[in-house]
């Protein structure tokens, strides 16, 4: 399987710049004093506060409960006192968030218990555990782990994927996991097979991280459901979509899911939290998160725990250089830009990239030369000009007719183009005004 590379039509080779951290051992952080926790951290409802100011909570012990199917639990990520519940501005905005004192015991709660034997789990077991600890997408699109587990049943599952693309430039946080983990990045594969009733598992490893894909290996040689397909270095080769067709050859039609065409997709760092929350019954209170970027001192992999503030964060890794000036949760293409370093590392900061005053020179946009370079670059088969031009228009029946809503927000398009036009801004803008008219 290794001889040929598995791919995709169309996307980028951009400056991946994950040398900064691609050989850097995972460090655990230094844990806070205080910790800000947002009940928001998911697709989906918020969860609801089921602790008071002045409380005494546990590390681990649940403070949010998941409000509906489509939510998570949220659970305390340092023992000590709840000193606030109150609306602060976070990385997707102003929510819900609960603040807590940490009395540095690390004290853990007394529910958390193990199950070694995964023999003895059911899938309805399996769903439960998932939904208990709290587990949601690790790769930044924070879907909820138990609702991939309980596909609808006419949905029929045949083949669950490990996404070890990590195809976004600077971040190393899945990279480092599959080199230092392994065993428990695995092991959470064959909980995700138990659990759906799935017999074929494959992890899709891009072929820029050999020491990744052997470690791997090493760990599976014996598997014989287990399949290691290494896929072409090519953004955005970790996009769901993209993913399926480069490993089973299947499309998902338009606006269909994955599960409808029997592919269920969990991120490699979702896997591992799997495999704690089974064996060790450790919900999601910590992750790896990359810090990167020449706007940071000492570019790090660290292991954080949620809720500590990126400034924190960013001491930890030597502070900002001078010409730091923008602060970014994620990756370059599909990152968040944060206005505040208060914002909390989440469930999904699968990264913290600062760039530099020269890295982000504004960028003067100037009229399309019809070259038609971002209409080879999508990934999705789409027009981005056109799209695009339908939103600045305001013509948005026009737009859905050219498919925007299949629109991943992957930035082929814009980072392609040599007039620097704002595809993506336009397409976004598109987005969000059909989804609230149709509210
Ligand atoms: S239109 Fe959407 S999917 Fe296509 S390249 Fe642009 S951002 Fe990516
Ligand atoms: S890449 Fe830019 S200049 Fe070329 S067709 Fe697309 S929008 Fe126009």
């Amino acid at each position: 399987m290794e001889t040929k590379l598995f791919s995709f039509k169309g996307g980028i080779h951009p400056n991946y710049q994950k040398q900064l951290t691609q050989d850097k051992t995972i460090e655990r952080g230094l844990v806070p004093d205080v910790v800000r926790i947002p009940l928001v951290q998911h697709i989906g409802a918020p969860a609801t506060p089921i602790v008071k100011v002045g409380d005494h909570v546990k590390m681990g012990q649940q403070i949010g409960k998941a409000n509906g199917f489509i939510s998570a639990n949220v659970h305390a990520s340092v023992s000590g006192k709840v000193i606030a519940i109150e609306n602060r501005a976070q990385i997707g905005g102003v929510v819900p968030t609960i603040i807590i004192e940490n009395d540095g015991s690390d004290e853990l709660d007394d529910s958390i218990k193990g199950y070694w034997h995964l023999e003895d789990l059911s899938s309805q077991d399996i769903m439960n555990i998932v939904h208990e600890a709290g587990i949601v997408g690790m790769g930044g699109a924070t879907f909820p782990s138990h609702v991939k587990l309980s596909p609808p049943k006419e949905h029929k599952i045949d083949t669950v994927i490990l996404n070890g693309a990590e195809c976004e430039p600077y971040l190393t946080s899945d990279h480092r996991t599959m080199v230092e983990h392994p065993e428990e990045v695995v092991w959470g594969l064959k909980v995700i097979l138990k659990g759906l009733g799935v017999e074929k598992g494959y992890i899709g490893i891009e072929n820029n991280k050999p020491d990744a894909i052997q470690a791997i290996k090493n760990v599976c040689n014996k598997e014989q459901n287990i399949e290691i397909v290494v896929l072409e270095t090519k953004y955005p080769q970790g996009g769901e979509k993209q993913l399926i067709k480069a490993i089973t050859g299947r499309e998902v039609p338009s606006k269909r899911l994955p599960s409808e065409i029997g592919c269920v997709i969990f991120n490699v760092g979702t896997s591992r939290a799997i495999a704690r929350a089974i064996k060790l019954g450790i919900p999601l209170i910590e992750r790896v998160v990359t810090v990167t970027g020449k706007g940071v001192k000492v570019p790090q992999n660290l292991l954080v725990r949620i809720g500590t503030s990126f400034e924190e964060v960013i001491k930890q890794c030597g502070g900002l250089v001078d010409s730091a000036a923008k602060v970014i949760s994620g990756g370059p293409m599909m990152g968040i830009a944060q206005g505040s370093l208060e914002v909390s590392v989440t469930k999904g900061t699968s990264g913290i990239l600062v760039l530099t005053k020269d890295e982000v020179a504004e960028m003067k946009p100037y009229p399309c030369i019809k070259c038609a370079r971002c209409v080879d670059a999508c990934p999705m088969g789409l027009l981005p000009l056109k799209v695009a031009n339908t939103v600045q228009a305001g013509e948005l029946d026009m737009a859905m007719e050219y498919n925007i809503l299949d629109c991943i927000e992957c930035g082929c398009c814009s980072y392609i183009c040599p007039a620097k036009r704002p595809l993506l801004q336009y397409i976004r803008l598109g987005k969000a005004k059909i989804r609230s008219q149709k509210r």
